[in-house]
């Protein structure tokens, strides 16, 4: 059996044939306004249009003033105007004048220094100064050339790359697009990604159960929750019924349309589990079955729908089995990062999954043979060291734990039990991360 890691090394290596074959360059792409084009992929590079600063700026609330080239700094300034943000001063000063400046504001071309208000007399004058009318101040403090401006262009220069392709958009990247003035982003076109779950016991939320068999199909909006960060839009294929023929009627239809179909349920070795067969027979499959607790009978593989009407990219599958906690632990493992890739975020822009060290606070059950993703809580004390407790039953189907629990024990596969007291890694769930 793969080992979960390699598991990851070999969708990944998939994904980057499939990227060689039908390179980002080529793909569709769309407009999206600035404010919603978080967590989308950038399509084209973007190069500035404006210099940031777009002029020498103060930093401070102050006095911008001429620095003398040679000498010691003035011992006080006679102050003619103001410059303030959005209405720069813009008659002639000389060297022993000055202008109060406030922050953001243009520092006048002739000035070459801006002094702290508080390193002024000017609050002790405060009271009696007519503004209208030149005064003079006291500089409390020696001032260096240059101090507090912000030079034009300093932090993003007229021409300069900011954001590369495969840029996965973030709050930051936003605020620097709105500095450059950028209404919308050119970004890839959001990939169709079908999911379907399968079973004769499943019906939908919202429905009545009609006899004491029947379970709610929970996967589904699982899934649709999991995959809500990702520029995806997601094709809901229903429940599949356990029978052959149908299976392969949806499987059939959505690799026509999707470019990775997901599937819950199925996947084992039941003689009602018709997926494997299915995949097999309109694609191939690439690993079956993964040395992970839970989610053990995962398939991957892909479709190659080329025909002589229809010309498109492979399409990836992803056969989750069942038990919710394992539709939900392989699709963070597995499906997540190899979604983001095939979008076309770049290598060095994929999500980072934070691991920590922490104090297992109660012994912890594990047979070698298996990597394991125990459900936890995990907190932090005093001193910053983490500790973490796993919850009491760790079977596949304990839903409720899901809601208490924050992070993944992460057991690698040759682990056996494991004492109180000990370290052991943990995965917190994103979700949980503020
Ligand atoms: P299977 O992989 O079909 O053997 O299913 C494994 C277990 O997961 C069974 O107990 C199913 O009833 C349950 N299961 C399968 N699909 C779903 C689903 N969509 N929502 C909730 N439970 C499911
Ligand atoms: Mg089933």
């Amino acid at each position: 059996m793969i080992t979960v890691c390699d598991l990851k090394h070999a969708i990944f290596s998939h994904i980057e044939v499939l990227l060689q074959a039908y390179p980002l360059s080529e793909r569709d792409t769309i407009n999206v306004p600035l404010a919603q084009s978080l967590q989308h992929v950038l399509a084209r590079p973007i190069y500035a249009t404006l210099d940031i600063p777009r002029q020498d700026i103060s930093a401070m609330d102050g006095f911008a003033f001429i620095m003398p080239s040679f000498g010691a700094s003035p011992q006080t300034l006679t102050i003619i105007g103001e410059s303030c943000a959005g209405q720069p001063f813009n008659q002639a000063i000389t060297e022993g004048q000055g202008v109060r400046i406030f922050t953001g504001a243009v520092v006048p071309s002739a000035c070459n220094t801006v002094i702290m208000q508080e390193q002024t007399n000017f609050s002790d004058l405060y009271n009696t100064l007519d503004k209208s009318k030149p005064y003079d101040i006291t500089l409390q403090k020696a001032v260096i050339p240059g101090a507090h401006i912000r030079r034009q262009g300093e932090e993003v220069k007229q021409g300069e790359l900011v954001l590369a392709v495969g840029k996965r958009i973030n709050p930051g990247d936003i605020s620097l697009c709105a500095s450059l003035g950028l209404a919308t982003l050119s970004v890839f076109k959001p990939l169709t990604v079908g999911v379907l779950a399968t079973g004769d016991e499943l019906i939908d939320i919202g429905l009545r159960l009609q006899n004491d068999a029947q379970i709610y199909n929970s996967n589904t909006p699982t899934l649709g929750a999991l995959l809500q960060d990702l520029p995806v839009n997601v094709v809901d294929y229903g429940i599949i019924p356990d029978n052959l023929n149908q299976t392969r009627h949806t499987v059939a239809k959505a690799i026509q349309t999707c470019d990775v179909l997901i599937s819950s349920a199925g996947v084992s070795v039941g003689d009602y589990d018709f997926l494997t067969d299915v995949i097999a027979e309109l694609g191939t499959i690439h690993h079956y079955k993964v040395a992970m607790k839970p989610g053990k009978p995962f398939l991957f593989g892909e479709f190659n729908v080329t025909s002589k009407d229809i010309s498109k990219p492979n399409v990836l599958y992803f056969g989750l089995p069942g038990n919710p906690l394992s539709t939900l632990v392989c699709c963070l493992q597995f499906v997540k990062p190899a979604l983001w890739r095939l979008a076309g975020v770049s290598a060095a822009d994929l999500p980072i999954q934070l691991t920590l060290e922490a104090v297992t606070t109660t012994p912890i059950k594990k047979s070698p043979g298996r990597q394991e993703f125990q459900r936890a809580y995990f907190s932090q004390n005093d001193q910053g060291t983490y500790s973490v407790q796993p919850l009491s039953s760790q079977d596949s189907h304990r839903v409720k734990q899901l809601t208490r629990a924050n992070c993944f024990i992460v057991l690698p596969l040759e682990q056996g039990n494991i004492a109180a007291g000990e370290w052991v890694k943990i995965e917190p769930f994103s979700w949980v991360l503020g």
